[in-house]
């Protein structure tokens, strides 16, 4: 392991960033810093090279240290760094805002920039309430998400989040007023899509029933679960939301987070499986993670009412936005990667690889410590059975030791989740397979 001083850090340094999402006690104890990327690959500051088996956070599809971004973003900052993102206007925001219209379901053709995935979460959220009050239902104001759904941490997403760890510090207030509906199946051992359990749907009337249509803005779902650890939906699950929440008059958000942009092997997660909401929201693969940056694509009926009833027209239609909304240098990052998305034809790519993927997968199926293997395009999600009295324990020490091997996957609650750059090879899959097996048994001996 390199010293703090082969680091190039102080411990005055390292102890000062409370880091996100992190054990920081141990990370401090056996700090796992990366100084670059290439590629498929980080390497740490032992320069070992490490394969990436998330795309960073689900973000970097197209690999790492994209001249083409690199040179979009670096071109904007020398030549418009900032523009205040309220009452003024630069030209990329708006190339972006169509350009983005391009991937998303017909209608879906009106775009709202965010800072980041959680923002987004909570500006269709707020966009939902707001809608209904312009409409004159004012009473129409709870929103349904599901059992270990993840939209980020802000306040809206964590109250529709259905991940109970990470709402459980927080008391219980965080979630008033606000409901969730069944979880998705597991331990099916399934490739891709459940064959059955779309009826799961139908949980969502007796929400109806309980609480009636008239308090309900919106119900938000990921069309595949991705941070509870890869859950595909049930063939028919999805269609079936839609025909609720029209038949009830609530709008149906799908958090494509994790799924736009290509994770599925096309443009959305609605497309990939073939029902269009109302907003969808997105993130991470948007500037491939360069840049932060999010948008909420809204249908534009949605737009046109608050145009319509927005009172004189130097009024804002809805008080909400973001000082980084819609960032010069953002857009051009957005930019440049959904052209490299398109020039390289990714989500084609992404068709091809996936099979391969859920073939290495499976073959893990039959470990005694995995419970459950699941897939769906360039994503998986392994359940791994708890060690006695200690949750999460297991797939922690399987990444630390996969990690040590050359290795990033990641874990979370119970799973590991793996979901590699569109560019993954073949070999890069396997290696990553037998490693992960080989760790998994080796765990069982020590079991
Ligand atoms: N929504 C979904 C579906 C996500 O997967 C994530 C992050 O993984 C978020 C929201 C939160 O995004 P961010 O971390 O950019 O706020």
């Amino acid at each position: 392991m390199a010293t703090l001083q082969q680091m190039g850090l102080t411990q005055r340094q390292l102890d000062s960033h409370w880091m996100a999402y992190t054990g920081n006690r141990q990370f401090k104890r056996d700090p796992r810093i990366i100084t670059h990327a290439q590629g498929n690959y980080y390497f740490d500051a032992d320069g070992r090279k490490i394969f990436d088996g998330l795309s960073g956070l689900w973000t970097c599809g197209l690999g790492h240290g994209r001249q083409e971004i690199v040179d979009a973003i670096s071109k904007q900052a020398s030549q418009l760094d900032y523009s205040p993102a309220f009452q003024f206007g630069h030209p990329g925001s708006f190339k972006l805002a169509e350009k983005i219209t391009e991937f998303m379901p017909e209608g879906l053709n009106r775009i709202f920039f965010t800072g980041s995935g959680s923002e987004s979460a909570d500006t269709s959220l707020k966009i939902a309430r707001a809608y209904w009050r312009k409409k004159g239902q004012a009473g129409k104001t709870k929103l349904i998400g599901r059992g270990k759904g993840y939209h980020g941490v802000n306040y809206g997403g964590l109250a529709v989040g259905g991940i109970a760890p990470n709402r459980a510090l927080f008391g219980s207030s965080v979630d008033v007023g606000h409901l969730r509906h069944t979880m998705l199946p597991e331990n099916q051992y399934c490739k891709g899509q459940p064959q059955s359990g779309a009826e799961l749907a139908n949980d969502l009337l007796d929400q109806i029933a309980i609480h009636d249509a008239s308090t309900i803005a919106a119900v938000i779902v990921e069309p595949m679960s991705g941070s509870a650890g890869v859950i595909p939906p049930p063939v028919g699950y999805l269609q079936r939301l839609r025909e609720i929440c029209d038949q009830h008059d609530i709008l149906l958000i799908f958090d494509e987070v994790i799924c736009a942009f290509g994770r599925l092997g096309y443009k959305t997660g609605a497309e990939a499986l073939g029902v269009t909401p109302d907003m969808l929201n997105m993130a991470k693969q948007l500037t491939n993670g360069v840049v932060p940056m999010g948008a909420v694509a809204c249908k534009q009926e949605i737009y046109d009412l608050f145009m319509e009833q927005g009172g004189p027209d130097y009024m804002l239609e809805i008080p909400h936005g973001y000082t980084y909304s819609a960032h010069p240098i953002a857009c051009a990052a957005g930019l440049a990667s959904l052209d490299l998305l398109s020039q390289e034809n990714s989500f084609e790519r992404v068709r091809e690889m996936a099979p391969v993927l859920e073939h290495a997968a499976h073959q893990l199926g039959s470990l005694e410590l995995v419970n459950d293997v699941r897939n769906m395009g360039l994503a998986v999600g392994l359940s791994i059975a708890h060690a006695p009295n200690e949750p999460g324990l297991r797939p922690y020490q399987i990444a630390q030791a996969m990690w040590q091997q050359g290795f990033y996957v990641r874990y979370g609650g119970d799973t590991i989740q793996i979901a590699p750059p569109f560019t993954v090879t073949k070999e890069e899959i396997d290696s990553l397979f037998n490693a992960l097996g080989d760790t998994i048994q080796n765990l069982t001996q020590q079991a």
